[in-house]
């Protein structure tokens, strides 16, 4: 086991990170839905983000299999992460609650979606996917090991990469002009810059 304070913070973030989704689940139940894009690829990008984020990071420091990968991180790299982690944890938090009942794990318009363009929407269109950006940047600083510290950066960029533009597609067929000046006047992850 790898039971350093860096790596107890971030198992206990993660905890804290799924607790977060939770009331926001039931909401979504309730949601009827009038288009969604539940494909095998979303499938196979949930399981890829749950590996590089949860799965590696837990087997890492719950077990010794893969001490081999690990190597040195100063102190101070621990504290920025604690301090990227906490930060992110806010922005996960903030970005479910803006998003309110419009927000869904898959791809999905429900009947009454509105388009949020308030809170921590206002001036970028991903939050929540640039708060699993800083998760694993934190994850980076917080556990020192080729496989269980990169994982998370990993499988971020393949999941965004892959989905962000689906699901801005989906967005403007269903907000048209809305969205399309929404797209204008914003930035996706990183306020006036990217
Ligand atoms: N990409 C966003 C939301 C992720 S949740 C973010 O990173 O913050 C995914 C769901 O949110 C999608 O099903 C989509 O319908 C919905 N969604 C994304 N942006 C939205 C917005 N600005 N207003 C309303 N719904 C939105």
């Amino acid at each position: 086991m790898n039971l350093s304070i860096s790596n107890i913070v971030f198992i206990l973030g993660i905890i804290l990170w799924l607790l977060i989704r939770i009331p926001y689940q039931q909401i979504q139940r309730q949601n009827i839905i009038i288009d969604e894009r539940k494909s095998l690829q979303e499938k196979i990008l949930r399981i890829l983000v749950w590996t590089g984020i949860i799965f590696l990071p837990f087997i890492y420091v719950l077990s010794p299999w893969l001490n081999f990968a690990n190597y040195h991180l100063p102190i101070w790299a621990n504290g920025l992460g604690i301090a990227i982690f906490a930060l992110s944890l806010w922005l996960f938090w903030r970005s479910h609650h803006d998003l309110g009942q419009n927000w869904s794990s898959t791809l999905q318009i429900r009947e009454g979606h509105t388009l949020t363009t308030n809170g921590v929407y206002q001036n970028i269109r991903h939050p929540m996917y640039a708060s699993v950006l800083l998760t694993s940047v934190a994850q980076v600083l917080l556990l020192s090991n080729w496989i269980a510290g990169l994982s998370g950066l990993i499988s971020f960029i393949i999941a965004y990469a892959t989905r962000v533009s689906q699901e801005e597609q989906m967005l403007l067929n269903s907000f048209g002009d809305e969205y399309e000046a929404y797209r204008q006047r914003t930035k996706r992850l990183i306020p006036y810059l990217f």
